[in-house]
């Protein structure tokens, strides 16, 4: 017998016919996977504004993946001619400020005049938190369904500097497609506002009023990195506490050096919520860029910010490639224990290790 299998005394074994499989309802299904895209797809994507290729684009910027970074260099290169065409603002405040209240009416106020807008977001706390709190689309309801608004939450992974320089990769992308305004968010606790303000043209800062010395919780650092400071939730029986605040900030304004701008930072009161004093925040906004388009400000602030980024692309780049050699990773853990010890001092420490480290790239 050529099949015993089929024979009846090995019923179970039975080798049935195949039964037609019905064919894939859902094509979704079939493409789960998507296909690889070269350079010049991705390129072409952006340039003709595709908002699923960018958003793959702006993947593959975040990845840690050597691979992913190669190809995502290679499609911010030849998007770069494209680029730098937009109006970069940054915007801070702290939690509860009304950062996403505002983003959301200054967004569809800036829409509304034309054009597309990108906002984006440095939260370097997101890691921590699993998921970004900041740049998430539930929190814009209303620009999270404008068709020409594109919403992205802050790149989660890695350091400060990692972060950041993702979302300066990201407004490369977002220019070349068109996006001719780009909020970049950030929570205005710590040094994320440095990274936003070496990133933008102008720099918002929303205060709230509060118990009458608000002035003294701002760092100075923050208050003279801003280019225009907001006091919001002037609203209600809020307004005259805003007031006032607003002529605190002003007078505070006045005993800090002119910025290398050369404009005064202006201090305005407005409602994210009620969506009062809107134009005027814009109107101070457009007055800015007038002014240091006129006194070329404008080109110097984004030479200083290319250089700065040259610079700390270097920086970061050196520290990643000592820190994962792994000769130094034990040598440096040998040498943590012999300075608990008191055996070897921290500078003599750092010598032979870095002393290493200099050798093993000379060979
Ligand atoms: P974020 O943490 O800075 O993004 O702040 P949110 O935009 O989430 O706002 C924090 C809270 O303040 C929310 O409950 C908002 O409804 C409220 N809020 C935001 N803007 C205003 C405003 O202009 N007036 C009033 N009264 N409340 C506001």
């Amino acid at each position: 017998m050529e099949h015993p299998e089929n024979d009846q005394q090995y019923a179970a074994l039975n080798v049935n016919e195949g039964v037609a499989q019905p064919p894939v309802i859902n094509p979704y299904l079939q493409r789960r996977k998507k296909a690889a895209l070269t350079v010049n797809d991705y390129v072409e994507g952006i340039l003709k504004g595709n908002i699923t290729i960018l958003s793959r684009a702006v993947t593959l910027v975040e990845s840690q993946a050597q691979e992913h970074q190669q190809l995502a260099q290679e499609v911010i290169e030849k998007c770069l001619p494209y680029a730098g065409k937009s109006r970069r603002i940054g915007i801070t405040g702290v939690p509860g400020a009304g950062k996403s209240t505002s983003i959301d009416v200054f967004g569809l106020h800036v829409l509304k005049q034309g054009g597309k807008l990108a906002v984006l977001a440095i939260d370097p706390s997101s890691e921590r938190t699993k998921g970004s709190i900041l740049g998430d689309k539930t929190r814009m309801e209303k620009l999270s369904v404008e068709p020409n608004a594109f919403i992205r939450p802050s790149p989660s992974a890695g350091s400060l500097g990692g972060v950041a320089r993702k979302t300066r990769e990201t407004i490369v992308l977002c220019e070349a497609a068109g996006f001719d305004n780009i909020f970049v968010e950030t929570v205005g606790v710590g040094q994320s506002e440095t990274a936003v303000h070496s990133m933008v043209d102008f720099f918002l800062l929303i205060q709230l009023a509060g118990t009458g010395d608000e002035l003294q919780g701002i760092k100075r650092g923050i208050m003279e990195m801003a280019d225009g400071i907001v006091i919001n939730k002037a609203d209600g029986d809020n307004i005259n506490r805003a007031q006032l605040a607003m002529a605190q900030f002003r007078n505070a304004l006045h005993l800090f050096p002119l910025p290398p701008s050369g404009w005064t930072p202006e201090v305005l009161c407005y409602s994210g919520y009620y969506e009062l004093g809107i134009p005027e925040v814009w109107d101070m906004i457009d007055r800015y860029f007038d002014f240091v388009h006129k006194n070329g400000y404008f080109n110097l602030r984004r030479q200083q910010q290319e250089k700065y980024w040259m610079y700390e692309s270097i920086d970061e780049t050196l520290k990643a490639n000592f820190y994962n050699n792994s000769l130094i990773a034990d040598m440096l853990k040998v040498k943590q224990q012999l300075i608990l010890d008191s055996k070897q001092s921290s500078f003599m420490a750092a010598k032979d290790v870095l002393d290493v480290y200099f050798n093993l790239k000379e060979q």
